[in-house]
């Protein structure tokens, strides 16, 4: 059994709603135990002009080997309507894995640790929520990496946020 950390967000459609599904389909999946989510951001977007996102994280424990759920997580993209056009565009729903164990993997189509989870407020805030002494397979703690990130613009998102 693996500990994955993976990252949702969401811009379109009715965000919260989106993680709600997202996370129920996580929590349904009969090979993923959803063992804890953060809180809620509402952070500002990166890359063209767009709605703001709402950002969470979640830790996970699977049997499911990298690829694999990679697989699972892009198929709940789906299910949800994610298009891919716009590279960094608004989108209904992103999952991406954060850390997977201690592993560092650089495939075709998987990098993990997630390549710029070190830069990203919007995916260390929530990840510090889960656990801020987490440390990377680079010996860094989440909270060490946010200690350099801008937490600009983050803020706690309220049930009422669309
Ligand atoms: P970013 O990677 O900057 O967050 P994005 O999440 O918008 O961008 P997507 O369109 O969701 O990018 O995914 C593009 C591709 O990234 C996926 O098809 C997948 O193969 C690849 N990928 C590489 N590493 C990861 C990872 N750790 N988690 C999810 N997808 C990944
Ligand atoms: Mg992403
Ligand atoms: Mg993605």
């Amino acid at each position: 059994m693996a500990e994955v950390y993976i990252a949702l967000g969401s811009n379109l459609n009715n965000p919260q709603r989106q993680l709600d599904c997202a996370l129920e389909s996580l929590a349904q999946h009969s090979e993923i135990e959803l063992l804890a989510v953060s809180h809620r951001y509402r952070t500002p977007p990166i890359g063209p002009e767009q709605p703001d996102f709402i950002n969470a994280a979640a830790q996970l424990r699977t049997a499911l080997a990298p690829l694999a759920l990679l697989d699972a997580l892009q198929r709940i993209e789906q299910q949800q309507n994610r298009q891919r056009d716009i590279h960094w565009g608004p989108r209904t729903l992103d999952l991406d894995i954060l850390l997977y164990d201690n592993i560092v993997l650089d495939s075709e189509r998987l990098t993990i640790p997630h390549r710029l989870m070190g830069e990203r407020a919007f995916v260390l805030v929530p990840l510090a929520d889960l656990n801020a002494n987490l440390m990377l397979p680079s010996g860094k703690t989440v909270a060490q990496l946010l200690a350099n990130c801008s937490r600009e613009g983050i803020v706690k998102a309220d049930s009422t946020d669309q």
